[in-house]
């Protein structure tokens, strides 16, 4: 086992069984050396910082229906917002107070009639804040509003593939969905000019291990400069109410997994971690992750974004929340990074 794990971080790439062989492994050392080998090529990386991205759930309103997804079309018993202009300036004013030098705008997806709205919205964000980062996580769109919204200012674009597996992703979405149009929007982000993002949610329903090594095999030719996992978690009130959550351990083991496969990759410890366990987000980033997402939505409509039950809302929007992300990360020996935190390759 060694051997294979030394093989990934040399050469940042490995055979299918290879794969399969470090996502099946129970040996506690090989778990501990793969773990540690992922903390150490991060450390070498970005050292004991970690960025900060201040979410904004700009709304709830969704045209897609995906079955997992707690704001998908057809839940009838969650009520739809959508953030005014003055509230997405305001998140981003008391989150530039705080420190935060990237904002993340995600939501449901719309019809192209509200992609000016955006763009307008991400022009004021950029003219008011020109030091920081936009990252957009608003779902599929034709090639021309992510230009649109690129011009605009916007940076980066987070968009999980959810599995490459095409008779998974079948199952996991509505017919109208599939992962060609997926990966062809993954495609044309990437051309645009943006900082991608792709990932999935580990143990979702009918997720196998085949899929896993799949989705990894993906990534390794993508090369996506963020990554983003995390466990599924139902939610109530869709099709997928009653399957099992996913386990906190075996995302940690993808994030050290790719972490050796893409050493320079910006790999969020992400919120479903911290909600399933209260020790998750930090076994993320001793795993490899280097990143947190601390909300920044108003408080009154944070519930209304409920993707999955018990949703964590890392509360940031004060110096409090700020401190008491501080003194977690103490307690591993690490601190928040306040700069930008851009893609090594895209440093501005
Ligand atoms: N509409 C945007 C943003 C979706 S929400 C888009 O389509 O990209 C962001 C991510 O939350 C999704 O990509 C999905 O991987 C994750 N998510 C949704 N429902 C979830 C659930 N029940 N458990 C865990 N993660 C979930």
């Amino acid at each position: 086992m060694k051997c294979l794990i030394d093989r990934l971080r040399q050469n940042h790439e490995l055979e299918p069984e290879g794969i399969r062989a470090l996502l099946t492994m129970r040996d506690s050392q090989d778990l501990e050396y793969l773990i540690s080998q992922a903390r150490e090529v991060s450390q070498r990386q970005f050292g004991r910082g970690i960025y900060l991205r201040g979410l904004i759930e700009l709304s709830n309103v969704c045209r897609n229906d995906c079955l997992y997804c707690g704001i998908r079309r057809s839940n009838g018993h969650v009520p739809r917002y959508t953030l005014t202009r003055d509230q997405v300036m305001a998140c981003c004013e008391q989150g530039y107070q705080l420190g935060f030098r990237t904002f993340v705008m995600q939501g449901g997806e719309w019809g192209e009639e509200r992609s000016q709205w955006i763009a307008d919205i991400i022009s004021d964000i950029r003219q008011t804040w020109p030091d920081c980062a936009i990252t957009l996580s608003l779902g599929e769109h034709p090639r021309e509003t992510y230009e649109l919204w690129h011009r605009a200012g916007a940076d980066r674009y987070l968009l999980r593939h959810e599995t490459h597996n095409e008779r998974l992703y079948s199952l996991l979405h509505p017919a109208s969905m599939t992962i060609v149009h997926r990966l062809q929007c993954l495609d044309w982000l990437k051309e645009t000019g943006y900082q991608v993002g792709a990932g999935i949610m580990v143990g979702a329903p009918f997720q196998t291990l085949s899929s896993i090594v799949e989705d990894i095999q993906y990534l390794i030719s993508f090369k996506p400069h963020m990554i983003g996992i995390g466990p599924f978690i139902p939610q109530h009130d869709t099709p997928f109410g009653r399957f099992p959550a996913g386990s906190v351990d075996m995302t940690a083991r993808l994030y050290a997994i790719l972490r050796l496969a893409l050493p320079q990759a910006l790999i969020p410890s992400t919120t479903a971690m911290a909600t399933l366990s209260p020790d998750g987000r930090l076994r993320g980033i001793l795993a490899g992750a280097n990143v947190v997402m601390p909300n920044l939505s108003p408080k009154d409509s944070r519930a209304f974004y409920a993707l999955y039950d018990n949703k964590a809302a890392l509360g940031a929007e004060s110096a409090q929340g700020i401190k008491a992300l501080t003194d977690e990360l103490a307690t591993i020996g690490y601190h928040i990074d306040w700069s930008r935190g851009d893609h090594p390759s895209r440093t501005v």
